[in-house]
């Protein structure tokens, strides 16, 4: 990266999906050039590039899962294709001529806070200096493999969903779908028919809706087109009516979270009425508190005389499929594990020091945390986007992602009018935000019984655990008081009574 400029510090976004974009694009609006996208793949879409399985489909209505100043008329469907959406994403990268600011095929591997500034390194091998470092990693980026015993004997492909193999012929095939969450339910539902067999690995239950998702007629994307306002009056309906009103529910008790439940099991019971697999599937705990899963067909899917749902747990995997612990054999061309992520890993496995030689592990020593989602004490300018407690619940991660950019840019503007140098949120103003936040755990719906990737090892949940507008008004200023913030030696002297 070249040296500091006139137009702003010198940030370093890392990641090029859909929240290192954000950030870039909110820099381009300020005026502010001096950013660099380190991207470890050869292509932009984060998520959306490393999922690709079949029925890949966002179950956040596209007309929300949108960059507030790139709406997009021609979605196809209320809930997108993951294509579509990666798509859309590059569109953008193309449309604001974001692709001379990436570096493609360049993990950072180490970051260092020395001699005030951001040292990197990189996969291969070069070094950086940046002055604010933005970490926009991802959320679910890790796939966590099960460990079962003879995993590697299987004799036929196996992988993980976020690593789907193409070149796998899955027609006539008999596939074991492990782990019944909603990536699992999109591919039962995508590949039910296709397969000769489907046999979908349960441990534990979920709540399903089976909601439909309906095509845009031609004529409503030409309107979107001709009119972009209304494609936004879109977003702000689904933002006021669905999101802000549902992030209330699942984070307090009361109407909100009982129009939501009440629907969910409504529609649960109109889908299953075979009593004995309603039996097998339906959780003993309340709807939410697990993510719910949003799919058009899954319910429906595992009704099939092709679709078998094996509640009996794992015992081990064999070179002709997957025994279980009842001794049955249940046969099988093809494992596909829909284990899920690791939600903790955030920024890891990238080795970051902070102020003191402070690392993240020591940092991070007893589970990861920020301080209002955005920022770690002992680590100056360095920002997370969608790090830890971010309202990643039922949320639409670009508008989580958009809040958290605007307070970045706070940041920045006081940076590049040389007001400071280095800023990081104080510990005792993060003990404090800490202190508040397991205060209103227990009215969340996640704190109502129940296990996922929302908890941490020890059962505790891992999200925002107020409304996504409270989000939106804790980022909207930065707080001095809560902040070390260094200041140029010049403007010390101004500030200061003599100066
Ligand atoms: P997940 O929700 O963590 O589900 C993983 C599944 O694998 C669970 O059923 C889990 O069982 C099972 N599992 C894990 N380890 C296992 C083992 N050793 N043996 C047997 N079963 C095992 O992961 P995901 O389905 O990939 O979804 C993760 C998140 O990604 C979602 O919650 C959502 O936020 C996001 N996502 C979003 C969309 C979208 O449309 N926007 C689509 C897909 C995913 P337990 O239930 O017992 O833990």
């Amino acid at each position: 990266m070249s040296g500091p400029t006139a137009v702003g510090p010198r940030v370093a976004i890392i990641g090029a999906g859909l929240s290192g974009l954000a950030m870039a694009m909110a820099m381009q609006d300020a005026g502010m050039q001096g950013f660099t996208i380190f991207e470890k793949a050869q292509d932009v879409g984060g998520t959306w590039r490393e999922n690709q399985y079949p029925g890949l489909t966002c179950d956040v209505p596209g007309r929300f899962y949108q960059f507030h100043d790139a709406p997009n008329p021609d979605w196809s469907h209320r809930y997108a294709a993951g294509w579509e959406i990666h798509r859309y994403i590059r569109r953008v990268v193309s449309d604001r001529g974001l692709a001379p600011h990436i570096r493609f095929g360049s993990e950072v591997t180490e970051a260092r806070w020395e001699d005030d500034h951001w040292h990197l390194r990189t996969s291969d091998g070069d070094e950086h200096t940046a002055d604010v470092v933005v970490a926009a990693t991802g959320v679910l980026h890790q796939p966590r493999l099960p460990s079962i015993d003879g995993m590697a004997t299987f004799a036929g492909p196996s992988f993980h969903s976020a690593r789907w193999q193409h070149d796998v012929p899955l027609e006539g095939k008999r596939i074991a779908v492990v782990g019944t969450g909603s990536t699992s339910a999109q591919i039962v539902g995508a590949l039910a028919g296709t397969a000769s067999h489907i046999d979908v690995y349960q441990r534990s239950r979920h709540w399903v809706v089976e909601m439909p998702n309906p095509r845009y007629s031609r004529l409503t994307r030409a309107l979107l087109r001709r009119f972009p306002r209304l494609n936004m009056l879109g977003y702000h309906a689904h933002r006021a009516v669905l999101f802000d009103w549902l992030a209330q529910g699942v984070v307090e008790p009361g109407l909100a979270r009982r129009v939501f439940q009440g629907i969910a099991r409504r529609n649960f019971a109109k889908h299953v009425q075979d009593p004995e697999l309603r039996a097998q599937i339906e959780p003993d705990y309340p709807p939410l508190c697990k993510r719910l899963i949003i799919a058009p067909n899954y319910l429906t899917a595992l009704q099939r005389p092709d679709v078998d749902l094996v509640t009996e747990h794992i015992d081990r995997i064999e070179p002709e499929g997957i025994r279980t612990r009842d001794g049955a054999l249940h046969r099988a061309d093809v494992i596909v594990y829909a284990t899920g992520f690791d939600a903790a890993a955030f920024m890891r496995p990238m080795a970051i020091t902070g102020r003191d030689g402070l690392t993240l592990a020591e940092a991070w020593e007893d589970g990861p945390r920020a301080y209002r989602s955005v920022a770690l004490p002992g680590f100056p300018n360095l920002f997370t986007l969608q790090g830890p407690h971010s309202p990643v619940g039922n949320y639409s991660l670009v508008r989580i992602a958009e809040t958290q950019v605007h307070f970045v840019m706070e940041w920045l503007r006081q940076m590049r009018a040389g007001e400071i140098t280095a800023v990081a949120p104080r510990e005792d103003a993060t003990d404090a935000y800490y202190r508040d936040l397991r205060a209103a755990i227990p009215n969340t719906v996640w704190d109502t019984g129940c296990r996922s990737w929302y908890h941490d090892a020890e059962g505790n949940v891992q999200l925002w655990p107020w409304t996504a507008k409270r989000h939106r008004e804790m980022l909207a200023h930065p707080i001095p008081e809560h902040f070390e913030i260094e200041r140029p030696a010049v403007a010390d002297a101004a500030l200061s009574p003599s100066g």
